[in-house]
């Protein structure tokens, strides 16, 4: 089946009991066993039955079969939130002593898991411009482990050609490649299809898309995907709540329309705003001026709701836009479907120092904005109305 049916039909299993036309939600932290030998085969093979739920849970493991349907992959691993699937993916394919090469561009809490704590465990790392697989090629040493790619990146969405960089990896034995899908979602581009080990989510985004939980997915081989549940995961225990788990599978119903709109009310917000005076620079890969547009275009099935946008004015400017906005929240996260508007360098991008963020465009003047599901035309007009306040003289500057 296509897509938009699949998000509904696939791996949807009926209530054995009474029926219900929802999936049920096992909220539940341990199972009561038949008895004595049942219990002791059951805790030898956990994929046989449910014991524990930090072992595996039914509602758990319904939204785990979902996600690996949608990402293409043979197996699936739901997590407590997006930064749990990254760290318990990442820690599950390398060793210490070993080199990773990451994008220059990534998200915050990613950035210093690389730079921060990885070195701690003796694991070297080189950043890389990985929309260029030169470049990749380039920093590859003899103990290179993992290459992680997120694409399209947060905040400036630089896309990196994902079959490319399978390839520079894969040419070295051992080498893994993550690639972190979360702007796109399923619904947008399967990086396991194009040659990706392990593909990455934080389904509080997209897949969730009502901004009511936190949590995170991994989807891969069932060999890669066995070892980051056990022993990782179950060491870690980083594991996903069932109630989140059932709260993502009612917003993956809706994954397509929503992410339909999102695609359509970010070109029209992207059009309008690489237009206004106030503005210096759009980055949306939708756009034909943006660097990667044409790997975009390969990869995807769509360009996302996300866009990032530097304002003239710098910081000054951006107060007052941000303090300005009625339609657009001021708050960090995205994918939901209502819009959102942050300033990456203070919030989602704190864990980089200034040089570090300029050096790859997060400029101090940046907005960042997720594009929610509302009438195009009232996005479009809050941001006029907020830009407009930019030459307004504030309050105190009046009274001065
Ligand atoms: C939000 C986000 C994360 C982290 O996810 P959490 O659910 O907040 O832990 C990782 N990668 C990207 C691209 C994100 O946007």
């Amino acid at each position: 089946m296509k897509i938009n049916t699949d998000v509904l039909h696939a791996e949807q299993e009926r209530d054995p009991v009474y029926g219900s036309h929802v999936s049920p939600l096992y909220q539940t932290s341990t199972f009561v066993l038949p008895n004595f030998d049942e219990a002791v085969r059951l805790n030898q093979n956990i994929d046989q039955g449910f014991v524990y739920s930090r072992f595996g849970n039914p509602t758990v493991n319904e939204l785990e079969r979902k996600i690996a349907y949608l990402e293409h992959a043979e197996a699936a691993l739901g997590l407590a939130s997006g930064l749990g699937a990254i760290s318990t993916a990442v820690m599950s394919v390398i060793k210490g002593g070993e080199h990773i090469i990451f994008g220059d561009v990534i998200y915050g809490c990613t950035f210093a898991l690389f730079t921060k704590v990885l070195p701690e465990f003796h694991v070297t790392y080189s950043i890389v411009d990985t929309p260029d697989p030169a470049a990749v090629k380039a920093a590859m040493k003899p103990n290179t482990s993992l290459i992680y790619v997120e694409t399209p990146a947060n905040p400036t969405l630089k896309i990196s050609d994902i079959e490319a960089i399978a390839e520079v990896a894969h040419r070295q034995e051992g080498v893994k490649l993550i690639v972190d899908s979360t702007f796109a979602s399923p619904y947008l581009q399967n990086p396991l299809d194009l040659g990706a080990d392990l593909v990455v989510h934080s389904a509080t985004k997209y897949l969730c898309g009502h901004g009511t939980v936190t949590a995170g997915v991994i989807a891969g081989s069932k060999k890669l995907i066995d070892k980051a549940r056990m022993p990782y995961l179950q060491c870690f225990g980083a594991v996903l709540d069932p109630f989140a788990a059932w709260q993502i599978m009612q917003g993956m119903k809706t994954l397509g329309i929503r992410m339909e709109r999102h695609c359509e009310n970010a070109m029209k917000v992207a059009l309008f705003l690489e237009n206004h005076p106030m503005v210096d620079h759009v980055y949306y890969p939708g756009l034909p001026s943006h660097p990667s547009h044409e790997t975009a275009k390969k990869q995807m099935r769509g360009y996302g709701g996300m866009m990032s946008v530097d304002i003239k004015g710098g910081i000054a400017a951006v107060r007052k836009v941000m303090n300005a906005t009625r339609v657009f929240s001021l708050a960090t996260s995205l994918g939901n479907v209502d819009s959102l508007i942050q300033h990456s360098p203070s919030m989602s991008h704190f864990d980089m120092t200034q040089e570090e963020r300029h050096r790859v465009s997060i400029f101090d003047g940046q907005v960042r904005l997720s594009v929610g599901i509302e009438d195009a035309d009232d996005l479009i007009h809050d941001l006029d109305q907020a830009l407009s306040k930019v030459h307004e003289r504030s309050k105190d500057e009046v009274s001065n």
